[in-house]
Order: structure tokens, then sequence, then C-alpha cells
């Protein structure tokens, strides 16, 4: 098969959908692999290690689009790529598109077939796709927030750890999933008071376990959300509804209970955020002030470890690369985890969360 693989044009995104070394595996199995030039020179992939692997570089994403059956990218297509897209080629890539109806009907409208990875599961119904991106954010969340807890940053000058005598920051984290989990693990490094709520009952088991009792693990209800943001400088909205946008779990008034310079990192940003005050925001300008309350709500946070994320995703989406470039649509029978990730197709929305999310038939 025909794989391509444009460079991204997201603000800020800097990741690339394959890496040299899953070029050579794919080149190897007799597949040709079209990159744009410098897809990956931001990490460090320069164009002669993507030949050197097999690739055929292209001058622009145009032939990309023109040419491959399969492309695979990072981040949902922008306007300028999704009209390029046509039917009877296979799209596989981040979407996000429960909370960008505009995205959808592009992508509608292109009669392709779309794959998500963040909808894609495995045997234990996981999100193999999502994991390692949210593993890359969920450690660069807790990054963020103590960077921004500093005063000069518009934050309460609040050291994470603090120092002998001087107590340390309190870390608030809801959502105890992936991202939860590096966000707390990354917090417990530094020093912080960690306190995760989850809906699962599940899962904290498996967080108190884990962490061997040195975090607060919590049931989230809408009292104990409540009770914690006042001991709150760092709190960490990490939730996720596989396909649905992320439920608000916090109104403007309630957030109005943390402490004046504390910092708001909203993972679930891409899905719409978890926090009635959130809005997306980008790595050139990070955070906005509001009430008093330093926001961070990037939505790909991964792209500011662009080369560790691009590594990580390449070795967790190769294999299905491989399923899809080996069988085309067929793959998708054959493995219903990764037909979970079909979205799109022949004009209509395949994902009943995706569709009732966009208020699609399903
Ligand atoms: P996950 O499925 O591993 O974990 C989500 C957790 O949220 C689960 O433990 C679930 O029980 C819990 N949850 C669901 N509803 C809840 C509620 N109402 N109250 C409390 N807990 C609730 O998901 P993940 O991989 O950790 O991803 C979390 C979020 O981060 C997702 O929205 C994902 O899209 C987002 N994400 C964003 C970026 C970014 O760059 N902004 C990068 C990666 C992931």
């Amino acid at each position: 098969m025909r794989i391509g693989v444009p460079r991204e044009i997201k603000t800020d995104e800097y990741r690339v959908g394959l890496t040299p070394s899953a070029v050579r595996e794919l080149a190897g199995q007799g597949h040709s692999v079209l990159v744009e030039r410098e897809a990956g020179a931001a990490v460090g992939l320069d164009d002669a290690s993507y030949e050197a692997a097999g690739a055929t570089l292209v001058d622009s994403a145009s032939a990309v689009f023109a040419q491959a059956e399969l492309i695979v990218k990072v981040k949902e297509p922008q306007p300028e790529e999704y009209r390029q897209l046509h039917p009877d080629q296979i799209l596989f890539t981040f979407l996000h598109l429960a909370p960008d109806p505009e995205q959808a009907e592009g992508l509608l409208a292109s009669g392709a077939s779309c794959i998500a990875y963040e909808t894609v599961t495995d045997q234990a119904g996981r999100l193999p796709l999502l994991t390692p991106m949210s593993e890359v954010a969920g450690r660069l969340a807790t990054q963020a927030g103590a960077h921004h807890l500093e005063l000069h940053q518009g934050g309460r000058g609040i050291l994470l750890g603090g120092v002998p005598g001087v107590p340390p920051a309190g870390v608030t984290i809801i959502g105890g999933g992936v991202v939860g989990t590096q966000a707390a693990r990354m917090a417990l490094g530094l020093g912080a008071q960690v306190r995760i709520l989850d809906k699962s009952l599940v899962r904290l088991r498996e967080l108190d376990a884990l962490f061997h009792g040195r975090l607060v693990c919590e049931y989230a209800t809408e009292d104990a959300l409540e009770q914690a943001l006042p001991q709150t400088d760092l709190l960490i909205g990490a939730v996720l509804v596989t396909g649905d946008s992320a439920p608000k779990l916090l109104s403007r008034e309630q957030l109005g209970a943390l402490p004046t310079g504390a910092v708001l990192v909203d993972v679930a940003i891409d899905q719409g955020g978890c926090f009635a005050t959130s809005r997306p925001t980008t790595h050139r300008q990070p955070t906005f002030s509001l009430d008093g309350v330093v926001h961070y709500c990037v939505a790909n946070i991964p792209s500011a470890a662009a080369r560790t994320a691009t590594l990580a995703l390449s070795h967790a989406t190769l294999p299905y690369v491989q399923a899809l470039a080996q069988n085309g649509l067929e793959a998708l029978r054959r493995d219903p985890g990764l037909r979970a990730g079909l979205n799109v197709h022949g004009g209509h929305i395949t994902h009943e969360a995706v569709a009732r999310a966009l208020g699609k038939p399903w």
C-alpha cells in the first residue's frame, strides 16, 4: 500500500506520524511510504534518515494527500488538509471529533474512512494509542503546573515540594486514569501533597495499591470536589468518557474556592475541557488568568516534548499501520478494537459516542 506522512501544520505541533524506524519496518514489508520534506525536522528526524529508511520524500502535503491510500498523521486534519481527502482514502490520526462539528462536517464531506487514535481499543478495553500521549501529557501537566505556580508566571509563588519547615503545595487531580496517574507520579516525585478523585472505585483501589497510600484517593462526588478546592494550589483535570465531550465538573462559581494564584491545568481540553472556565490555549500563549486563577489549557500538550511523544506514538501506532497497510479496511473486520477507532466512513459517523455528541444519526 502507498502510505503518506504529511508535515503537521496545527499551530505549534512538531510531532510527526511515523519515525524513520517505523518507515523501515513498513518499507521492509513491501509498502511505499511518502514523507513530506522536513516532516520530522523539528524533532531531529531529518530527511536523510527517512530516505535511508526507504521513504520517498515529496515536496508538499498536497503530493501526499493526492497519492497516498493511507494517511498517517498526529493531530486532527486542519481545513486545508481535510479538503484534500478523498473517498477510498484511509486517514489514521487523532480526531477528537466530539467537540469539533466543523471538522466532522469536513470529514463527512470527504468520503474518506477516518480512524481516530483516541477511540481504538485493545482486548482489555484500554486505549492503546491514547495511552502513550496521555503518559507524556500527564507528566508534562505537573511540570507545567509547577512552572506556572512561580510568581513571575502569575502563580502564587509556591514551590511544589515546599522546603523543610514549609509545607508542600496541594495538588488535586480529577480523573485517575493514565494522565492522572502520571501527573500524580511527577507531583509525588517533587514532594507535593497529592489527592486524586475518580468516579471508578476499581481505579481508586488500583491507585491506592500502586502508590502504597502515598496519596489520598477519593471518590469524586461534587462534595468531595468542592471540599478539596480551598487546599489546592494546582488543580489538574484528567477525566475521560471515551469518544464523548468531557463532562463539566466544576462551575465558575465553584472554582472561586481556589486560592488566588492557584493554577488549573485542564488536560481534558482536547475533549472540550472539564472546567467551566477552560478555553483552549496554545504553547505560544499557554495560559490566561481568570478570577485570579492561572488557566493552562493547551490542547496538544505532548507537543512540548515532541521528540519523546513522536517516538512513543509511533511505537504504539506501528502494528495498526502495518495491519491497515496489509489488509486495508478488512483490518477493521479482523480487529474489533481497531474497528472501534472508525469514526467516519462513507459520509456517516460510525462511532456511537461521537455521533451522540455531535447530534448525528448512528
Ligand atoms: P483514561 O480513560 O485513562 O482516564 C480517565 C479517568 O477519568 C478514568 O479513570 C475515569 O474513571 C475518570 N472519570 C471519568 N469521568 C469522571 C468524573 N465525572 N469524575 C471523576 N473521574 C472521572 O483517560 P486518559 O488517557 O487519562 O485521558 C484523560 C484526558 O486527557 C482525556 O480527555 C484525553 O483526551 C486528555 N488528553 C489530553 C491531552 C492534551 O494534550 N491536552 C493529551 C493526552 C490526553
